[in-house]
């Protein structure tokens, strides 16, 4: 087993390189050489709790660590700073499944994989006898700045620089990031959107002056994006250990298809579902959930990726995203590995923002379904699940939920399903309010969580509840063209 890039520069890597490196010098995404299939021994791993399955999984891909070193970072990732000893608990909501990914330590699906990539981090630099310094260079809508914050927050040999776009993230989302301590931490506010953020951050990733000159001064760039393996991996172990829970649980029969509904933003969470179906998880359909920014909707429709349009911004910041990044490692598994193919559909998107998939691709996508959710109905979701099953979700997981409703009314498929909810109701809760109730405009954000706590009958999560009292540690902004000069200035070089 060993890594390669999308686009096909005859690189084979070791995991923890890949995870070092982040991205493959060609700008391609590395991908693992083979995928190994569990099918047939599904039934021994019904009874292995989060991290005995974590180990299974983790070690078919990640084949460079030893058992020692996984399972160190497996134990130090998925411990108490989980609220539930489950890890992921799947709430029975009506008639579907809603697989809670929200429990960590920042209240987003992002923890699951940013609680053990820093271990998964610090493991590689040391097999692979790394002088320089790590620098994590991530640009995020929300969500991933803070659990990356955490995860990567005073870890030896690794610093972290964060750029988030100044108006595209809720206002607790940018408290957590603001309020992050650690000496090896740097948070920037961009004037500009998540696209912007993230075209930054990938331009300097193939500056190849300005990594020379850092690695001059000791410093060596790695990305905790999606599109570290690093990250994807240990997100594809949740898709197992919920199917595993429903099976243990008498819900489904092993070896019964179900379908899994995923918000989507940078298509790194369900992809790793696509992984999971590819190792041998029996998956009937990939629902696509997309918000007002419906890109991958069209795709999975025509086949036409077409990014001209303009980014809206929503309630679920997290997902008002026009370049889905990991899309590119399913473009390779839909053109049979065929590189040329990649690289000819990736330069369509950069020169003219837009491709087209032949029809053997467009085949290839069956299993897909793309649907996508305007605001409004996410607004009424919201409501109407709470006044009919008095259970509370954040806003993208109602992006999901009404997504799933339209599907359902489209195909009728009664394939028992999880929702997968990606963010506590208490990151969003002012939106998540005003869909429940009247929200007084003069309230702040911690009387909104309260009122919302009232309301609902549900607890405030410890780590939003103790953000009041933190002291706001990080106040910087820049302009768009400006992310290098602000990294120097962290770093003090
Ligand atoms: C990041 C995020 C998403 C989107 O996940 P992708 O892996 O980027 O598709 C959805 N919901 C929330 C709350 C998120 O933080």
């Amino acid at each position: 087993m060993y890594f390669l890039s999308t686009r096909g520069n005859n690189e084979k890597i070791t995991a923890s390189q890949a995870i070092i490196k982040g991205l493959s010098s060609d700008k391609g995404l590395y991908v693992p050489s083979s995928f190994k299939d569990l099918s047939s021994e599904l039934k021994k791993l019904v009874d292995l709790d989060y991290k005995e399955l974590a180990y299974v999984i983790l070690k078919e891909f990640l084949t460079d660590y030893s058992e020692k070193e996984l399972r160190y970072c497996i134990e130090s990732a998925y411990d108490e700073k989980f609220d539930t000893e489950k890890i992921t608990p799947i709430s029975k909501v009506g008639e579907n499944y809603v697989l809670e990914l929200y429990h960590g330590p920042t209240c987003a699906f992002k923890d699951m994989a940013l609680t053990i990539m820093p271990y998964l981090l610090k493991t590689a630099i040391k097999k692979n006898n790394l002088q320089e310094e790590v620098v994590i260079l991530t640009a995020t809508s929300g969500d991933t700045g803070k659990a990356a914050l955490e995860g990567f927050s005073d870890v030896d040999k690794i610093k972290i620089v964060v750029f988030f776009p100044e108006n595209g993230v809720s206002s607790i989302q940018k408290l957590q990031m603001k309020t992050t301590k650690g000496k090896n931490t740097c948070v920037v506010g961009i004037n500009g959107n998540f696209d912007d953020a993230q075209t930054g951050v990938k331009n300097i990733f193939s500056d190849k002056e300005f990594n020379n000159d850092l690695r001059q001064k000791g410093y060596i760039l790695s990305s905790a994006n999606s599109i570290n393996i690093g990250r994807l991996t240990p997100q594809v172990v949740y898709y197992f250990y919920s199917y595993l829970q429903l099976v243990k649980e008498n819900e489904i029969t092993l070896g019964e298809k179900i379908n899994f509904v995923v918000p989507t933003g940078n298509f790194g969470n369900i992809l790793a579902c696509y992984y999971a179906k590819q190792m041998g998880l029996p998956v009937n359909k990939f629902i696509c959930a997309s918000n007002d920014n419906n890109v991958l909707y069209d795709f999975f429709k025509t086949g036409v990726y077409d990014k001209n349009r303009d980014l809206i911004l929503t309630t679920s910041p997290s997902m008002d995203i026009l370049i889905s990044s990991n899309l590119e490692r399913l473009l390779f598994e839909i053109s049979d590995r065929d590189s040329k193919k990649v690289n000819k559909l990736i330069n369509d998107l950069n020169t003219k923002g837009v491709y087209k998939i032949d029809e053997n691709m467009k085949a290839n996508l069956s299993s897909f379904y793309g649907e996508y959710a305007l605001e409004d109905t996410v607004d009424k979701t919201i409501k109407d699940v709470f006044d009919k099953y008095k259970y509370l979700i954040d806003t993208h997981t109602a992006v999901a939920y009404s997504c799933y409703e339209k599907y359902i009314k489209e195909t009728n498929d009664s394939s028992k399903t999880v929702i997968v909810s990606t963010a506590s109701p208490y990151k969003f809760s002012k939106d998540v309010l005003s869909s429940l109730s009247d929200v007084d405009s003069n309230l702040d954000d911690f009387d909104i969580i309260n009122k919302l706590s009232d309301l609902s009958h549900t607890q405030i999560p410890g780590p939003i509840k103790e953000l009041k009292s933190l002291e706001i540690k990080h106040n910087t902004t820049c302009e768009k063209d400006e992310l290098k000069s602000e990294i120097l200035k962290f770093l003090g070089k």
